[in-house]
């Protein structure tokens, strides 16, 4: 092989140093800056008016994140003294004893279920998630009804048992010495019957730790330390959706016992339920950075850029024939000004799928998100600056399109 072919495929492997000569080995290719995997893979990519979406990849990192990431790629740090310095930082901003990122939401869920059960001990540690009742680990887990949503898998995947409930007689009822936990789902909880305080006041009285999940419940900012501040035991929460951290990080925040032993039952340490749910230093610094820039921004200023981009969106097509809009801020989870769009099929003759198919094979694409009104919804805080504009001109000609045709 000649030299220059070696260095070529050497450039790729996982490996340091220089060669003989001392041309580093990862030496960027000239132009590399200006490479555009997407473009060459041929991944389409899109205008995202429809909101904080895992499929859609979420959210997108601002240049302080990108930059935390870029930067801490280029050196080797003890992981473990990461997550310290990170959490401890994390942990003030969102008055928690203590606090840890993990790999998103979800995993903040195994993990932290995971420290209230193990608590430090290591024999605890490998017996989860399969041997919980004959290790004398406590088992179960406590949730309102109306908060089983498909995220309590999370916690199931520790080994725990899920006791639905009611009422707080329900409660009183249910607890017993297997009663490890009392969960609650944020923003199932208009549903329910047993609201936070409550919630709260019961795990109290019969000794249990009251955990939370509040993934998608950022803005407001407040949020972040609101449910710190009322006593849950712990708090989880998405890293990749508003806050537009990296989209595979998320926040474990809480009692410091609990993050202690979550820590236990996490990479780097040891071989244990959380050890795929490994979490870069890039993330982690990444993470910090993102919740930095968020706790620190003009919130009212940004809010009033997402209600001028919703008008213009809506004044677009309100007019239409056969078209009904309603603007609507959700209260709870992906709390931003929405558009919500239905329209009469005898006027505009053409289904939701197909609509949204069209505005997806576009140019540029764009992704709108259905809703159970048989319409889709959009929202404009995944937007850059400008975007609004050619969504709203595509949403007008498209429905424009499908009345004359
Ligand atoms: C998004 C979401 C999760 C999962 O969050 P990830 O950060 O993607 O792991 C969990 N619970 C609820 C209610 C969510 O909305």
């Amino acid at each position: 092989m000649k030299r220059r072919t070696i260095i070529k495929g050497l450039g790729l492997l996982p490996i340091g140093g220089t060669l003989l000569s001392g041309e580093p080995l990862y030496a960027a290719p000239a132009g590399s800056a200006k490479r555009n995997l997407l473009k060459e893979l041929g991944i389409r990519t899109f205008i995202n008016a429809a909101g904080t979406y895992t499929a859609m990849t979420a959210s997108l990192m601002h240049e302080e994140v990108v930059a935390a990431i870029a930067h801490s790629a280029k050196e080797f740090c003890m992981l473990n003294e990461v997550q310290d310095k990170v959490g401890e930082k994390i942990a003030q901003m969102v008055h928690a004893e203590a606090a840890m990122v993990t790999a998103g939401a979800f995993s903040a869920l195994t993990l932290g279920m995971a420290g209230i059960l193990t608590g430090t001990d290591k024999e605890k540690i490998k017996q989860i998630p399969h041997r919980l009742e004959s290790s004398g680990i406590k088992s179960e887990v406590l949730l309102q009804k109306a908060h089983y949503d498909g995220y309590e898998q999370a916690l199931h995947n520790t080994g725990v048992k899920l006791i639905p409930v009611e009422t707080a007689a329900d409660v009183d009822r249910a607890v017993n010495e297997k009663t490890a936990a009392m969960h609650f789902l944020n923003c199932n909880a208009p549903e329910g019957k047993i609201m936070h305080e409550e919630w709260l006041q019961l795990a109290k009285k019969h000794n249990l730790p009251a955990t939370i999940d509040i993934a998608a419940d950022v803005p407001p900012v407040s949020n972040l330390w609101k449910y710190n501040d009322m006593g849950f035991s712990f708090v989880a929460l998405s890293g990749g959706k508003a806050i537009r951290g990296p989209q595979s990080a998320g926040l474990l925040m809480g009692k410091k016992d609990i993050i202690t032993a979550a820590r236990l039952n996490n990479s780097p340490n040891g071989v244990t339920i959380g050890r795929g749910m490994k979490v870069n230093k890039e993330e982690m610094l990444g993470m910090y950075a993102a919740l930095d820039k968020y706790i620190h921004q003009d919130h009212d200023k940004e809010w009033k850029v997402w209600e001028k981009r919703i008008e213009i969106i809506h004044n677009a097509i309100k007019n239409i024939d056969g078209i009904s809009t309603t603007v609507f801020v959700p209260p709870i989870a992906n709390h931003t000004p929405t558009l919500r769009v239905v329209w009469d099929n005898k006027k505009i003759p053409i289904s939701r799928d197909e609509f949204m198919e069209r505005l997806r094979r576009g140019t540029p694409s764009i992704e709108v998100i259905g809703n159970k009104e048989g319409g889709f919804n959009t929202t404009v805080f995944m937007l850059n600056p400008g975007e609004e504009k050619i969504v709203a001109k595509r949403l007008r000609e498209e429905f424009l399109n499908t009345k004359t045709s």
